[in-house]
């Protein structure tokens, strides 16, 4: 049986990962958004909403009926114990619509966005880990002019991930972003290439989607 390719795509804060995103998309590959289905699962009418309401209360929801993930967020942040029980309710349901999604694709590999991959210990059946790099200083440049926030907010939010150097021991792969969107076309351009080629010859028996196998160096 042949298994789909995954590589888990990932990096700090502004790193790069939805410019590097649109690029693999821009050249057909399906890329699967963790972040997006998290909204998606959490909209009002949808179970995890529900939960997640009976755990935090109504205050953390906004005048259009909306969660208040700003708010949710500073919560968890000083509550572990919320946080776990908040990645109990999301996880399964974000690994179960990951699993439709790469059903439903046809391609040799996809490309699963999982901004907190490395902080969060969740497991999506990883096989390759693409780490963007970028050093704080410029992770800082891009973020303030992306977001208009202020040095200071976006320099904890930096600090409250994983450290640089931890996250790039995890990577298979790098794409480092310093340069400019035509030097970062080109990175993917030839990553696109090598999981093409590493895609042919992967062939696995049944392994579970839950196994992580980085054996294909
Ligand atoms: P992330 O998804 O990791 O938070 P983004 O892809 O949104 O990061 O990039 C952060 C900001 O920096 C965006 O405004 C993006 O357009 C810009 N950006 C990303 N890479 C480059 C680059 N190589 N050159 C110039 N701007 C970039």
């Amino acid at each position: 049986m042949k298994k789909m390719l995954r590589i888990g795509l990932t990096g700090g804060i502004a790193s790069g990962k939805s410019t590097v995103s649109n690029m693999f998309r821009s050249l057909g590959v399906p890329v699967i958004d963790a972040d997006e289905i998290v909204r998606e699962i959490s909209r009002p009418g949808e179970p995890a909403y529900d939960e997640i309401i009976a755990l935090f209360g109504n205050n953390i929801v906004n005048e259009e009926g909306y969660l208040r993930r700003d708010l949710i967020k500073d919560i968890i942040f000083k509550k572990t114990e919320l946080k776990n029980k908040l990645e109990n309710i999301i996880h399964p349901r974000v690994r179960d619509e990951i699993e439709e999604r790469i059903a439903s694709s046809n391609y040799p590999y996809c490309i699963l966005s999982i901004p907190l991959l490395l902080e969060t210990g969740a497991d999506y059946g990883i096989d390759r880990i693409l780490v963007i790099d970028a050093p704080v200083k410029i992770q800082l440049k891009r973020i303030i002019k992306r977001d208009g926030i202020s040095e200071d907010l976006a320099l904890s939010i930096i600090e409250s991930q994983i450290d640089r150097q931890e996250r790039l021991s995890s990577a298979d792969d790098i794409i480092v972003n310093t340069g400019d969107t035509k030097h970062l076309e080109r990175e993917v351009a030839i990553l696109h290439r090598k999981y093409l080629d590493l895609a042919s010859t992967y062939e696995t028996v049944q392994q579970s989607s839950s196994e992580r196998s980085v054996n294909i160096h």
